[in-house]
């Protein structure tokens, strides 16, 4: 069961074009849902929210819920399932073939989110991004709404910038 689990796992991430589509539209009804949202008071909505992230993400990315995704940058790849939990990568390490360095028989989760890159249209080109540290203090919250706290709010701003 676990096997049939993992492969159709990979079959869908290693085809990531509708995943990054519903990212986008995940992306554009929280951005409407926002002021809604922080009058109910986004620690509420976190508690609310959080076991449906863990319970959607946990088995289709192996999600270990650190609260500040990535997968959009990461070739819908979770950056927390490789063993140094690298959040840029891949290490020196990587052995022919894209194998990972600390066990010889699994893919280096680093080539796999290249090469799932390529074939995104919207976020495919992230991958180059340079990703801060995680911030451990977030592990456990929601990522979504941490999206809405952090990442919103300065999108916006960028956006004034521009206008
Ligand atoms: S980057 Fe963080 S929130 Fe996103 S899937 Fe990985 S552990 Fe979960």
């Amino acid at each position: 069961m676990r096997c049939r689990t993992m492969s159709v796992r990979r079959w869908i991430q290693d085809h990531p074009r509708p995943l990054e589509w519903a990212y986008r539209v995940a992306e554009k009804l929280f951005s409407v849902l926002d002021p809604l949202l922080a009058r109910v008071g986004y620690d509420r909505v976190d508690r609310l929210i959080r076991p449906f992230e863990r319970w959607s993400k946990g088995p289709l990315f192996g999600c270990r819920m650190c609260g500040q995704c990535v997968l959009r940058k990461t070739g819908m790849t979770c950056p927390m399932t490789c063993p140094k939990q690298l959040r840029n990568g891949p290490c020196g390490g990587v052995r022919p073939g894209g194998y990972c360095e600390v066990y010889a028989d699994r893919r280096c989760i680093w080539t796999e989110a290249f090469e799932r890159s390529q074939h995104m249209r919207i976020y495919g080109e992230r991958i180059l991004d340079v990703q801060p540290p995680v911030d451990w203090t977030l592990q456990g919250q929601s990522a979504w709404v941490n999206m809405l706290r952090h990442e919103l709010p300065a999108l916006r701003t960028v956006d004034r910038g521009h206008a």
